[in-house]
């Protein structure tokens, strides 16, 4: 069958239709509507086919692009979600939260003059489609292999991983300390960015496909945890797809007043709420209702925190960023997603000190102004002399980043080798850390990073522990046989 595509000169961008903000303000539902066929179809049909796709080559998974765009626009949907999730263990999940504008959408060469392809709204239709129509099964391996696995994590890498590695045959274990699966797609980004559902589903495929796992396990040396050597000593191969959970802490006077907290903290206790979760009592105060709300951070992260605070009904919702909008490092489209809900966005301005008796009543701020280029090529920031303004808050929350846990002194392993980021070392061709059988993947070894690149280290890192388990695992066994 042939479709006419390169449709962008004659069909303009249309991206899913949004919610009103007001009534976005309101739940926890994700934003976006669904396309409907027509408009799928009408939109992939846009792509202009081009010889080097751009918009492959800056996905982190190399997703084969145009080609699920023809089959699309073609409805030969099957055949698409076929080829979406070849590359893709989760492309569903892609379509909703990767940030499009700097990966694929951004890189499309129709974008000069035209708008670029709605790349992850299609994704998301394609994949949505398959599950409607029960094209999407759980992994079926044509053999089974007496070989065992640990997956430490059962965020995107670990169940990336674990998919992969189930379908060669593996019996894959995952033991993750939360008591749901999913890592920061359900505990970390809120339900307007993605439906906590969707994330359960996958959790019930990979189950059904023989993946066994032991949630509410903790690796580690604390009480009821597993230690990591008992663990390893239980499987022939362990992967660590651990996440970074350490915050990153800001300094000055006042920093200890009650009220102001640590952004993840602040999320998971909102997610939680939305799942119907009880909260132990110190996290109950982690509510925005009724508070004029400070965010200090420009991340994905902060912005997650400020569209949570609109949901939960606060007083005033502010965000401090120390660099300009252009600047930021979260998705535009969120800035923007933000605004419309009712965000201010106090640019080029940074906390000073923190004022309060005991619980904190407001932030002390001082405008910035962007400087000369440092090292790594970004502006640096520098205070404008007498500028401090004052900013009402009831609750700060500090969206700063994260860096790695110690993973060696909590787990006992001098052994295991880091960064001078305290990130996991790995072999750059295969995954494995100091520890010979002993492989990581996602943000242990890259630091903060994108969903996007958990599911690709997972998927690589799974087929580097597949050869190394043949090579030497295997190739063993068959030499003691003689
Ligand atoms: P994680 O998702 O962190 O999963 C690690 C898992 O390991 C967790 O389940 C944890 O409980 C478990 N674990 C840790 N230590 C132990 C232990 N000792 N024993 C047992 N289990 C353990 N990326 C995007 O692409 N788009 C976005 O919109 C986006 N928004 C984000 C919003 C927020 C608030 C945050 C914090 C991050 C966001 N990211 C986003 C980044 C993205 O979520 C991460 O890059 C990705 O989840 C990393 O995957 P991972 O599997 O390496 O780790």
């Amino acid at each position: 069958m042939t479709t006419k595509m390169l449709k962008f000169v004659s069909v303009p961008q249309k991206q899913p239709d949004k919610r009103a903000a007001t009534a976005r303000r309101t739940d926890f539902d994700e934003i976006y509507k669904d396309f409907a066929t027509p408009e799928a179809t009408e939109q992939a049909s846009r792509c202009s086919q081009c010889g080097v796709p751009f918009c492959s080559v800056h996905c982190p998974l190399g997703n084969n692009i145009p080609d699920w765009l023809m089959l699309t626009a073609q409805g030969r949907l099957e055949e698409a979600y076929g080829v979406s999730s070849a590359t893709n263990t989760f492309p569903e999940i892609c379509g909703r939260i990767c940030p499009q504008d700097r990966l694929c959408e951004g890189n499309c060469v129709i974008e000069p003059g035209f708008e670029s392809v709605t790349i992850g709204a299609v994704e998301r239709y394609i994949t949505d489609t398959a599950f409607e129509k029960g094209w999407v099964k759980p992994v079926s391996p044509v053999l089974e292999r007496s070989q065992s696995v640990a997956i430490i994590g059962a965020g995107p890498a670990g169940l990336a991983a674990a998919d992969q590695l189930r379908a060669q045959g593996y019996k894959v274990h995952v033991y993750d300390r939360y008591d749901r699966v999913g890592g920061l797609l359900v505990y970390g980004i809120p339900g307007f960015k993605l439906e906590k559902h969707i994330v359960a589903r996958r959790h019930q495929l990979l189950e059904e496909g023989g993946v066994v796992f032991h949630l509410g396990q903790g690796i580690g040396d604390g009480e009821g945890e597993l230690s990591f050597a008992d663990l390893r000593s239980r499987h022939d191969v362990v992967l660590i797809a651990t996440g970074v959970y350490k915050s990153r802490e800001i300094g000055g006077p006042g920093v200890g007043l009650a009220g102001i907290e640590k952004a993840l903290d602040y999320l998971t206790a909102s997610n939680r709420r939305s799942l119907g979760d009880t909260l132990p009592p110190e996290a109950q105060a982690l509510d925005a209702a009724g508070k004029n709300v400070v965010v200090l951070g420009g991340g994905d992260t902060a912005m997650d925190c400020v569209r949570t605070a609109i949901r939960q009904g606060a007083k005033s919702v502010k965000c401090v960023y120390r660099r300009d909008k252009a600047n930021m490092p979260g998705s535009a489209r969120e800035v923007k997603n933000a605004e419309e809900e009712g965000v201010q966005f106090e640019w080029l301005a940074a906390p000073e000190a923190f004022l309060g008796e005991g619980h904190v009543s407001a932030v002390r701020a001082v405008r910035m102004k962007l400087g000369l280029p440092d090292a790594t090529g970004r502006q640096s920031v520098e205070p404008l002399e007498g500028s401090s303004f004052t900013l009402d808050a009831d609750l700060v929350i500090k969206a700063l980043g994260f860096d790695p846990e110690p993973l060696p002194q909590l787990w006992g392993q001098k052994d295991l080798a880091v960064s001078r980021w305290g990130t996991l070392k790995v072999g750059q061709k295969d995954f494995m850390t100091s520890l010979p059988g002993v492989f990581a993947a996602g943000d242990i070894v890259r630091g903060a990073s994108l969903v996007v690149w958990a599911i690709r280290d997972g998927r690589d890192a799974a087929a580097c522990m597949h050869t190394w388990i043949q090579e030497n695992i295997m190739a063993t066994a068959k030499a003691e046989q003689g």
